[in-house]
């Protein structure tokens, strides 16, 4: 194991005795059991929760929080799974009244906000569009880069390098190692939802599955693409479900270290047609729930260096308290975010970088720039 595994001690004792056993595991460094995690979700003693995952991340990373300059750009909504992903608000039909695709001239028009701002990272996701075809994602990042050479693209979940393998009839190997020739730096962690075949089937059915998705990540960190993992929860799935997912990352990641953030998505219930379909169930997770999501995480993933809190979805507020329960992560300026705000998010489309510094002194840490690949860009020393 190459974090450092123990080290420092809890500030808050559990008061729900049957967490005694798990803080003193993370006290002495060891891993938890699927069990022990599935009992953290379960417990209402939130702050022992937080204070063991607050204890994790400073062993790993201090009083550090990482934020990146980064700009969103998402190329298309029009996606072959619009109707199956009934969790999903962003994917339309192709003859949708909505639908859109950018030309390369428009993401390079987009991008070009970029120019004058302190931009260090693309990050793009989108639809499946049944006929794009990857040279329009080559030669999107290879126009990027030549555009931008200081910024680093990270693009396209494992569902879209496997949907372009697909209309291309080739490996989804090769679709990577294509992208990574055009100047691909980094993969995004979505799509991986819940990896459960039960919650899949009823949420994403005929997506993707587990074994596909960790798969085309594999790929990747072999030919040395560091990628995201992600889990979306607040729907229909249960703890077990939950920490099962994050059983199969541990396990990639013990064989890969691929990993380099794993980032807890709460799901937004707005205009989908699972949120339709449940009614008042379906309601946006609270803030409890998130700071578990985030915490639990910590915890369990110990062999993935960062966990992010992704602000558009939890706001400012919860991810600013998420930084004393366990997260070291506060996502980035982001600039034009799209898919989350179709399904009702009610946060800003993008921060500017001195507000996100403040959120960060504010909750008494150090807030260190970063880019796609956790290399330091700016630090309070270096500064
Ligand atoms: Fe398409 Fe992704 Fe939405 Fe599914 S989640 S409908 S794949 S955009």
């Amino acid at each position: 194991m190459i974090y450092p595994r123990a080290g420092g001690e809890l500030s808050v004792r559990p008061e729900d005795r049957e967490l005694i056993p798990i803080a003193e595991k993370v006290e002495a460094g060891e891993r938890i059991s699927r069990e022990e995690a599935i009992a953290l979700f379960e417990t209402d003693d939130l702050l022992a929760v937080g204070s063991m995952a607050d204890l994790v991340n400073r062993r790993l990373n201090g009083d550090r929080v990482y934020y990146v300059a980064n700009q969103h750009i998402n190329p298309t909504n029009v996606c072959i799974l619009n109707k199956v992903c009934v969790f999903c608000s962003y994917g339309v039909r192709p003859v949708a009244e909505d639908a859109y695709t950018m030309s390369l001239e428009e993401v390079y028009a987009e991008a070009d906000a970029a120019r004058h701002s302190p931009t260090r990272e693309f990050h793009i996701v989108g639809g499946l569009h049944p006929k794009l075809p990857l040279s329009y994602y080559t030669d999107m990042v290879r126009g990027l880069k030549e555009r931008h050479p200081r910024v680093q693209v990270k693009a396209l979940t494992a569902v879209e390098i496997a949907h372009l393998a697909r209309i291309e009839g080739i490996a989804t190997r090769d679709v990577i190692r294509e992208l990574q020739e055009a100047g691909l730096d980094a993969m995004p962690g979505g799509g991986a939802e819940v990896f459960s075949p039960a919650v899949r089937s009823t949420i994403a059915d005929r997506k993707l599955v587990a074994d596909e998705w960790l798969q085309v990540h594999r790929e990747a960190h072999e030919l040395g693409i560091p990628t995201n993992c992600t889990l979306l929860y607040g729907h229909v799935e249960s703890p077990a479900d939950r920490v099962d997912h994050m059983l199969m990352l541990r396990d990639l990641q013990d064989e890969t270290g691929g990993f380099s953030t794993f980032i807890p998505l709460a799901w937004h219930p707005d205009n989908t047609a699972l949120g339709r379909e449940m009614g008042a169930e379906g309601r946006r997770t609270g803030g409890i729930d998130d700071l578990k999501a985030l915490a639990v995480g910590r915890i369990f993933l110990d062999n993935v260096p960062h966990i992010k809190t992704h602000w558009i979805m939890v706001t400012t507020k919860v991810s600013q308290i998420a930084l004393s329960f366990g997260v070291d992560d506060l996502e980035g300026t982001v600039v034009l975010e799209k898919i989350t705000h179709t399904a009702g998010a009610d946060t800003p489309i993008g921060l500017d970088l001195d507000e996100i510094v403040r959120l960060i002194r504010d909750a008494g840490k150090i807030p260190v720039e970063r880019d796609s690949l956790y290399n330091v860009v700016r630090e309070p020393a270096l500064s």
